[in-house]
């Protein structure tokens, strides 16, 4: 073990609190979510040794690939999620980010129904509007969320994800940023529901996290500025 992840972890860390006090927030606010696709088991562990709480995958083969080697730690589902693959995942995962869909609600809230539990899940907006994006139109998102209320018992709403573009000067991202946070201040005072508890606003990567928590993001996804390149 180089040690060289534990550092990556430590300086992330210390950037995010940085950033979200200078933006008036308070520190420890901004939760860093350890993105781990492509990774091996021993470099996930040694994440998890070095403090991680939280990882993230997008692929549901992955996470059944990994889970049983993996330590004790809070799993979130990151990626587009096909409804095929929804009942490998439904037992292992605490949140899904990437609903964008009736379809793949329904899917979420019948496995979550088969077994006993809610499921806590974010609305994937595409805020940039970009064709090659997943995510629910930011003009749809409203719609999407009261159907969900309407027709899944058995999902909890927690709040908004969205991926911005990637730009060479991840300033340009923060107006992506600053529109999914209006939307979600918009929901979040706007609705009332039970199965609606707006707490996660999930964005930010490794070149433009600090951008997405100077918006308002309080859920960083981070994989290369942790792990180093993927292949
Ligand atoms: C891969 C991935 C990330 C992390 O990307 P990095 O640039 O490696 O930090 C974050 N969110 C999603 C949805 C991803 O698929």
């Amino acid at each position: 073990m180089t040690g060289i992840i534990k550092e990556n972890i430590e300086r992330i860390n210390h950037i995010k609190d940085e950033v979200a006090l200078k933006a008036g927030r308070s520190k420890g606010e901004v939760l860093l979510c350890a993105v781990t696709k492509t990774r091996s088991v021993d470099e996930i562990n040694e994440a998890i040794e070095a403090g991680i709480t939280d990882i993230g995958e997008n692929k549901a083969q992955e996470i059944m690939d990994k889970y049983k080697y993996i330590r004790p730690v809070r799993w979130h589902m990151i990626g587009h999620l096909q409804t095929n693959k929804v009942k490998y995942i439904i037992d292992k995962v605490d949140l899904i980010h990437s609903v964008d869909s009736k379809r793949l609600a329904e899917e979420i809230n019948k496995r979550a129904a088969q077994h006993g539990k809610i499921m806590d899940i974010l609305i994937q907006v595409n805020a940039a509007m970009e064709e090659s994006k997943f995510g629910v139109a930011a003009e749809d998102a409203k719609n999407l969320i009261d159907e969900i209320l309407a027709s899944c018992p058995h999902i909890r709403i927690k709040g908004l994800m969205c991926m911005a573009p990637f730009e060479d000067d991840p300033k340009s991202t923060a107006v992506y940023f600053a529109k999914t946070k209006q939307l979600y201040d918009k929901y979040a005072s706007e609705i009332q529901h039970e199965r609606l508890d707006f707490s996660i606003l999930s964005m930010g990567m490794s070149h433009d996290f600090e951008v997405a928590i100077q918006e308002g993001s309080n859920l960083i996804r981070i994989g290369t500025a942790i792990f180093g390149d993927r292949n």
